[in-house]
């Protein structure tokens, strides 16, 4: 066995969904090296699957949540409550160790599967280029957005509803290349 546990170390409203939480969990080991694997050992169980080889992250979504495994910790959104979280944890667990019980079998993805420009999210932006989210343009907010150096939440105009539909599809795109967003 690799992962040992998972430990809840953070819970927040979900952006899109405030009804909903995500939570994020601290790994008791170092998960760089397996995630590669994961990537292959998944691959017919879930949906979305997006391998990040800049943030070495693997993103996926199974059933209505948002999963992101990074080196350090485990992220998943768009959960009812704690039970669920808890469940949804323990299933990744035995998933990591699955995947670490069968790599001397399989091979590790090398690549990228998706990657995002800033021209790809500047559509959805409000492009008003008004600054309260602390950059000149929306083009340099969505230039960060892609580094993943700012929050999508800190830009207040997307919050109105008049904006709803470019923010949940400016929140599709990130979370399909590999971003994680709440
Ligand atoms: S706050 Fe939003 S609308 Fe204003 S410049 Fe930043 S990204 Fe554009």
């Amino acid at each position: 066995m690799l992962l040992e546990k998972l430990d809840i170390v953070n819970i927040t409203p979900c952006i899109a969904y405030p009804e909903k939480i995500k939570v994020i969990a601290s790994s008791s080991v170092e998960l760089e090296d397996i995630i590669p694997y994961l990537g292959v050992t998944l691959k017919n169980k879930v949906r979305g699957i997006n391998y990040n080889t800049n943030m070495k992250n693997l993103t996926f979504t199974l059933r209505q949540n948002r999963y992101t495994v990074h080196a350090t910790k485990v992220a998943i959104t768009t959960l009812d409550g704690l039970d669920q979280a808890k469940d949804c944890l323990e299933w990744i667990q035995n998933e990591i160790n699955e995947a670490y019980s069968q790599k001397d079998k399989i091979s590790p993805l090398t690549e990228s599967t998706k990657n995002i420009t800033p021209f790809e999210l500047f559509k959805y932006t409000p492009k008003t280029n008004c600054g309260k989210c602390g950059e000149a343009t929306c083009l340099a907010f969505v230039s960060k957005l892609c580094k993943q150096r700012i929050e999508l939440s800190l830009c207040p105009t997307l919050q109105e509803k008049e904006y709803e539909m470019k923010k949940n599809k400016l929140i599709k795109i990130l979370q399909e290349s590999g971003h994680e967003i709440n």
